[in-house]
């Protein structure tokens, strides 16, 4: 197998994967800031488990996930602990933005997306892209409102902010430094992301 790096850089509108044992941690780090990341996960003996952003929303009884909190797969056993986070604000509502999206609500024909991301960064899982599942969408802002309606702001994160990840169990990750530039949602621009492993 080859080495995996420790280090790396998720460049700005694409996305990777790597592999992490239980035990360890990832810290995913803005370099310029208001860039979200979605972040997926498997179970690495068996994709069939993943993290689920419903059955998170499930098992915690909360639409808001910060420092402490377990992230749950659709068996509801934890995958992930969020053991550091210096901004608090994440999204577990909103799905992937997709071709769909850029299509029907911009009318932009082959812009990049997050859910197309993963399918090219697990091209050796051979995962189509309906069977990617909703991402944590790290960063992302999704004010929930008094009527119960939520909109799309843009992202709080400033450059320098970061969550670490403990994993729970043996996992395949992505992450998608989310190519949204016609919406609030990275404050109309795109940066790069830093993951690394210890
Ligand atoms: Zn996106």
């Amino acid at each position: 197998m080859i080495e995996q790096p420790r280090e790396f850089t998720i460049p700005a509108g694409r996305a990777r994967m790597w592999r992490m044992q239980a035990g360890e941690r990832v810290t995913i780090t803005q370099t310029e800031g208001h860039q979200v990341g979605d972040f997926i996960a498997f179970n690495a003996a068996d994709l069939t488990e993943f993290l689920s952003t419903s059955h998170t929303r499930s098992c915690l009884r909360t639409l808001r996930i910060g420092r402490g909190h377990s992230l749950y797969t659709n068996r509801r056993e934890p995958i992930v602990e969020i053991v550091e986070d210096t901004v608090g604000i994440h999204d577990i509502l909103a799905a992937a933005c997709d071709p769909y999206r850029y299509q029907r609500d911009f009318g932009v024909e082959d812009h990049r997306s997050c859910r197309m991301n993963f399918v090219e960064a697990l091209a050796e899982l051979d995962i189509p892209d309906w069977r990617v599942p909703d991402p944590v969408n790290l960063f992302q802002n999704t004010p929930v409102q008094p009527d119960w309606s939520y909109s799309s702001a843009a992202s709080v994160a400033k450059a320098g902010d970061y969550v670490t990840l403990l994993t729970r169990m043996d996992l395949i990750a992505a992450c998608s430094a989310c190519p949204q530039d016609l919406a609030p949602t990275n404050a109309g621009h795109l940066s790069d992301l830093r993951v690394r492993l210890h």
